[in-house]
């Protein structure tokens, strides 16, 4: 049985506290997670602040950013082993998580890395009141310590997304990985030391929310700043926390994206583009699309299509050939995603496909599985319609013009992603303003440059990583200010 352990100052600390991890696509235990109480918390942003003013602090950054080469590189050369923990940990396909969760995990380091060597900071002459002149220029210096908290659907992936970034501009984190996910944070400590990273910059602490790690870590008045990806309750609670000391945070929250088809769009591929933008990850991606809205001319034809290619997914074990679909993370999730499919049914949804749990055999039998779901003919006012589900699943509405589209496109508490399918570009672009989104996809989905701005508006986050963007979180310029 594996044991997951906190990882503190460069050392791997047992609490003797443990919780089950489970294998979401067998229900079975797979490890033992050691909870981190206020103690080790405590003594993990110690070992951060510890490190902020030694050899992490005064490090060059050249050699800073060779450090972050080798973790890249590091990940690269245990790659079977982050990818084997991480499916085992979500019961993603291997060809889901060997193409992007791991591969990601790596560049998160790398792009940081060379972000931070090559970016410039802003220098001024000013004429002074005596007849004489100033030089301000400004130096970039490190937030602090980062508290990262993480959630479990991209493991890897969101967890180095700020990570990466952290440590480029030199500040030392003290992670907390979602309690249904703990394997790959907690092998990043091997990797730290593998590379010689000194302790105490990178540190993991395993447990939940309230009244645990997460908590802990929140509240702990040694954390300089907090960047979290989760759900935009849980941010609003950390937000709360984070107000005693008016610490900065960077959030990454909940969406109920909207999938916007025009008659003119080339229909092939928006009916691929959608059916990865409602599925992929079993639905568990916080860009996904739970809400689609197709022009009423292809409506009809649309919904056919889209059924056709859903029930094509092959739902199984992350190892089975051509499998496309995994399970949900874990009991309790399965039970709030089948909760909104019974509310659906009850409210007169039509069921196009779906609608239920499989009957799983063998060893998947226990497993967390949910049927793809699509449903027609729910009014707006729905709570499916309305909430973050999370699921494999997508309501789809038919609108009739641009304005419409764009009215329930906003028609949301959240701003986080859109993705509009046109062949027309002056609706493309007018989609592109109109819509309230951090991230608005025009004939794709999930394409990303990692150099570019990432985030989302209203209630889907605050602040933006990615790039230069990240930079504005994770340093503090200071203005410095020089009579000649
Ligand atoms: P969650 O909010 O339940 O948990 C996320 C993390 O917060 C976990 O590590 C959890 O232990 C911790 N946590 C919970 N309560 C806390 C508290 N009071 N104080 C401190 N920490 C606390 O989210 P989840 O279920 O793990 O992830 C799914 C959610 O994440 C969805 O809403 C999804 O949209 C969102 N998400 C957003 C993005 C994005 O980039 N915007 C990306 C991925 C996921």
């Amino acid at each position: 049985m594996n044991e997951f352990l906190n990882f503190i100052d460069g050392r791997f600390v047992a609490t003797g506290k443990t919780f089950d991890d489970r294998n979401p696509a067998t229900g079975r235990v797979i490890g033992l997670v050691h909870e981190a109480g206020a103690a080790e918390v405590d003594a993990a942003v110690q070992a951060a602040r510890r490190a902020l003013k030694g050899d992490w602090g005064r490090m060059p950054v050249v050699k800073r950013v060779e450090l972050l080469y080798a973790v890249a590189d590091e990940i690269n050369r245990r790659f079977d082993d982050f990818l084997a923990a991480e499916v085992a940990d979500t019961g993603k396909p291997r060809s889901l998580a060997s193409h992007v969760d791991i591969p990601r995990g790596a560049a998160n380091f790398k792009v940081f890395a060379d972000i931070v060597k090559n970016v410039p900071t802003e220098s001024f002459e000013m004429a002074t009141p005596d007849g004489g002149t100033a030089l301000s220029y400004a130096l970039r210096t490190p937030l602090g310590v980062v508290g990262v908290v993480c959630p479990w659907n991209l493991p890897l992936l969101l967890m180095t997304w700020k990570v990466g970034p952290a440590l480029a501009c030199g500040n030392t984190v003290v992670v907390k990985p979602s309690e249904e996910t703990p394997a790959t944070a907690t092998l990043l400590g091997e990797v730290m030391n593998a590379v010689g990273m000194p302790p105490g910059v990178y540190n993991v602490v395993h447990g939940f929310g309230p009244n645990s790690a997460g908590e802990f870590l929140t509240r702990h008045p040694g954390v300089n700043g907090i960047t979290f990806t989760g759900e935009t309750r849980t941010g609003e609670a950390i937000m709360a926390a984070a107000a005693k000391g008016v610490r900065p945070v960077s959030f990454e929250l909940g969406g109920k994206n909207a999938g916007i088809v025009f008659a003119d769009a080339d229909f092939d591929k928006a009916v691929a583009g959608i059916t990865r933008s409602a599925f992929e990850n079993c639905g568990q991606v916080c860009l996904g699309t739970e809400r689609v809205y197709v022009q009423r001319p292809i409506f009809d034809r649309f919904v056919a299509a889209l059924k056709a290619s859903a029930e094509k997914l092959k739902m199984g074990l992350p190892h089975e050939p051509g499998v496309g679909l995994g399970p949900l993370i874990s009991a309790e999730h399965r039970r709030k995603v089948l909760s909104y499919y019974d509310r659906a049914r009850a409210e007169g949804a039509t069921v196009v496909t779906g609608g239920g749990a499989p009957a799983m055999t063998g060893e998947a039998a226990d497993g967390y599985w949910v049927q793809p779901t699509i449903w027609t003919g729910l009014p707006e006012t729905s709570a499916v319609i309305r909430e973050e589900i999370f699921g494999p699943c997508c309501h789809v509405a038919p609108f009739d013009t641009v304005e419409e589209a764009v009215a329930l496109a906003n028609d949301t508490e959240y701003g986080l992603a859109t993705t509009v399918w046109t062949q027309n570009l002056s609706t493309a672009h007018r989609m592109a303003r109109e819509i309230e989104v951090g991230l608005c996809w025009i004939n794709s989905w999930f394409l990303r440059d990692l150099r570019t701005a990432f985030g989302g508006a209203k209630a889907s986050g605050i602040g933006r990583e990615g790039g230069v963007h990240s930079l504005e979180f994770y340093t503090e310029l200071r203005n410095v200010m020089v009579k000649l």
